[in-house]
C-alpha cells in the first residue's frame, strides 16, 4: 500500500527532520522513497526589474541538484531505496508536488508544515494546504514544530459518519495491523445535530479486532477532535479529506482544513 512514497523537500533543516520518522515507513512496507524539489516560480513572477527565468531556472537546478542527492543518500543510508524527481521541476511548487507523485507512481505523499504565521500565508495559503487539497493520493502533513517521536503509535481517527471519513479505514486498518497502534476513534456531534448510533456502530464494527476505542464528543468538529488528540497524547490525527460539502463547509473551510491548520500533531488526509 505505502511501497513507494514522495517525500517533498524544500530542504530547511526544520522539513529534513521529517527524514527521522522514515524508519517507521519500514514497518508499513514502504521500499522506496522519490525526494522532489520544486524550483519555486511563484517567488520569480511579480519580481520587479526582469528576470531572466531560464537563467534562474537553471541556476536554482544546478544548486538543488546536490542538495538532492544528499537528501538521496541519507534516504539510502536509512535502507531505502531512494531517487530525486528528475528532471528538477520549475512551477507552482503544489501543482508540481502533486504531478510528481502521479508521474513516479507514489501512493503517499510525505511532506511538512511551517505552520501559517505570515500574513502571506493566510491569505496565499500554503503549499501543504494546496498539496491536500489538490491531490487524489493520501498526505501525511508532519509540522516542522512537531513534539511526536513517532507516527503511529496512536492514532486518532476522526470520523464525521460520512462517507469521506470511511477512506481513510483502509489506511488505518493496514498501518495497524503491522504496528499495533491504539485507535481513538472520534466522533463530534455539531450542534443541532443527532448521535446516530446505527451508523456509529457500523464503524465500529469495521473496526474489530483492532485496539480501539470510541469517544463520542458534542461541539465544533475540529475543536474537539484537537482536544481529543491533546488528551489522548496522540501521535497523528487521520482524517478524510473530502470536498467541503455544507453550505457552513463552503463559507468556512472544512473540518479537515481546520484540523490540518491547527493541529500539533501529524495529520493523514486521506483522499481515495
Ligand atoms: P507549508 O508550510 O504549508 O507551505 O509547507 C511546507 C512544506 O511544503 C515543506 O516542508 C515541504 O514538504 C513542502 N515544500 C514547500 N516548498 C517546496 C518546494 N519548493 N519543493 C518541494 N517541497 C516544498
Amino acid at each position: 500500500m505505502f511501497e513507494r512514497i514522495l517525500f517533498a523537500t524544500d530542504f530547511s533543516e526544520a522539513n529534513l527532520k521529517i527524514l527521522d520518522f522514515l524508519p517507521e515507513f519500514r514497518e508499513i512496507g514502504t521500499e522506496e522513497v522519490i525526494v522532489v524539489r520544486v524550483i519555486n516560480l511563484n517567488r520569480v513572477i511579480g519580481v520587479a526589474g526582469g528576470v531572466n527565468v531560464e537563467e534562474y531556472v537553471e541556476e536554482c537546478r544546478r544548486e538543488a541538484e546536490i542538495k538532492l542527492s544528499e537528501v538521496v543518500s541519507r534516504v539510502k543510508k536509512l535502507g531505502f531505496r531512494a531517487k530525486p524527481f528528475l528532471p528538477i521541476p520549475a512551477g507552482d511548487p503544489v501543482v508540481e508536488i502533486v504531478k510528481a507523485a502521479k508521474e513516479s507512481g507514489s501512493k503517499l505523499i510525505l511532506m511538512g508544515s511551517r505552520g501559517r504565521g505570515l500574513l502571506k500565508e493566510i491569505l496565499l495559503g500554503s503549499v501543504s494546504e494546496g498539496v491536500v487539497r489538490k491531490s487524489d493520493l493520501p498526505v501525511m502533513v508532519i509540522k516542522h514544530k512537531t513534539h511526536v517521536k513517532r507516527l503511529f503509535d496512536r492514532i486518532v481517527y476522526a470520523h464525521d459518519l460520512r462517507e469521506h471519513s470511511e477512506v481513510a479505514m483502509k489506511y488505518i486498518r493496514f498501518i495497524a495491523e503491522r504496528v499495533g497502534s491504539e485507535i481513538i476513534l472520534v466522533h463530534v456531534v455539531e450542534k443541532g445535530e443527532k448521535l446516530v448510533e446505527e451508523k456509529l456502530k457500523a464503524i465500529e464494527e469495521e473496526l474489530g479486532g483492532l485496539n480501539f476505542r470510541t469517544v463520542v464528543r458534542y461541539g465544533t468538529p475540529h475543536k474537539e477532535i484537537l482536544k481529543v488528540c491533546e488528551e489522548v497524547d496522540a501521535t497523528s490525527v487521520f482524517i478524510g479529506g473530502g470536498h467541503p460539502e455544507t453550505v457552513a463547509e463552503k463559507l468556512l473551510g472544512s473540518t479537515a482544513d481546520a484540523v490540518l491548520r491547527h493541529s500539533k500533531v501529524p495529520v493523514f488526509v486521506a483522499k481515495s
